[in-house]
């Protein structure tokens, strides 16, 4: 197959799109490699993609929110399904610049509906967020449970991704799942997500910020057990029968958690690093952040159900694998 993968210099598209092309298929990678954290290592991670797969990989240095940009790459290329990874990600910088969060999350997600439309896909799979789950307490998050409360703009465009996605699965029959990433960490992680941070700071001998006084829990999911669910998904287009999905529409269109079904505490976490690391921490606790929540944990029984997802990777395996990365990437450059 070939298979449109946006957000390709990120750091779950680069991994779904290595495991793709290892698989075989052809892969498009799409990135407008924005400025969000530094865009060496974009580069780096699409580099290694070419080093690793040459010509069964093409990259497309695009903005997918500008439509004639993306017709214009697009015009001679098939294209099967797509993987929609590409986003303004980060809750706190939704505070900061909540227009890079409305031209990349809504008109850019419209613009991949509307290519999903033209050309027929055989699936399109897309990137929601653990945190459309907001303000709610009762855990674990069930993807049956109401989420209607986001407390950030990146949670509202990522619900609002979803409600226009299923509309489109409705009008247009096009098969989609929207899937709900629960904190995802290891090799070519983010360096604005808290493990990198936390790693760096450490190595630094620099104090590590801990916000609400470390009273969080987050179900940190390992990036090959992400990779598996969204490939495994892939695989399996949602039936257009009329039946309810997962998430309860009755359009080919279902949304699923993938976490790791085991919350972990912020303080623990920091443990595992620790040992990893071989250094201590020096903490400076500080209050919880506005959009923030406290504690997110995937029920993931709809997706084991249906693709037999199983994640394989707790942070006590996960966090030496990315700390290792870490010190080679970082010893090489
Ligand atoms: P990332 O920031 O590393 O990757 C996203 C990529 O999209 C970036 O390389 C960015 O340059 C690109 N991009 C943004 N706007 C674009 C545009 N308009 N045109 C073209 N490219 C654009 O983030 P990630 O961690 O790889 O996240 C992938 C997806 O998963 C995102 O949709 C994110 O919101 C979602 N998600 C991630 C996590 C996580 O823990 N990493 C959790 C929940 C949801």
């Amino acid at each position: 197959m070939t298979i449109l993968v946006t957000g390709a210099a990120g750091f779950i598209g680069m991994h779904v799109a290595d495991r793709l092309l290892a698989q075989g298929h052809a892969v498009i990678g799409i990135d407008n490699m924005n400025d969000y954290y530094p865009v060496s290592l974009k580069r780096d991670r699409i580099a290694r993609l070419q080093a690793d797969h040459g010509r069964l990989f093409t990259f497309h240095e695009l903005d997918f929110a500008d439509l004639d940009a993306l017709h214009a790459a697009l015009a001679d290329q098939v294209i099967e399904s797509i993987v929609h990874l590409g986003a303004q990600a980060g809750v706190r910088y939704s505070l900061i610049n909540p227009h890079a969060y409305v031209r990349s999350n809504l008109a850019g997600h419209v613009n991949m509906l509307e290519l999903a439309r033209e050309r027929r896909v055989r699936h399109l799979v897309y990137a929601s967020s653990s945190s459309v789950y907001g303000g709610n307490d009762t855990l674990p998050f069930r993807v049956e449970d109401r989420a209607d409360h986001p407390v950030s703009l990146y949670a509202a465009t990522k619900r609002a991704d979803e409600l226009m996605s299923e509309t489109y699965a409705h009008l247009f029959r096009i098969p989609m799942t929207g899937l709900r990433f629960f904190t995802v960490y290891g090799p070519w992680g983010r360096p604005d997500m808290a493990m990198w941070i936390f790693t760096s700071k450490i190595l630094a001998g620099e104090p590590i910020p801990v916000f609400n006084h470390g009273r969080m829990q987050r179900d940190f999911t390992y990036i090959d057990d992400i990779v598996s669910g969204i490939i495994g998904c892939l695989d399996h287009p949602p039936a257009d029968d009329g039946a309810p999905k997962a998430g309860g529409s009755r359009a080919p269109h279902r949304l699923y958690n993938i976490g790791n079904n085991q919350p972990e505490e912020l303080m623990h976490l920091i443990a595992v690093l620790e040992d990893a690391l071989g250094r201590k921490a020096e903490i400076d606790f500080q209050p919880m952040q506005p959009g923030d929540v406290h504690a997110t944990y995937a029920d993931i029984s709809a997706i084991s159900q249906d693709i037999g997802f199983a994640p394989t990777t707790g942070i006590e395996s996960g966090v030496p694998r990315f700390v290792q990365w870490y010190r080679d990437y970082h010893a090489t450059r």
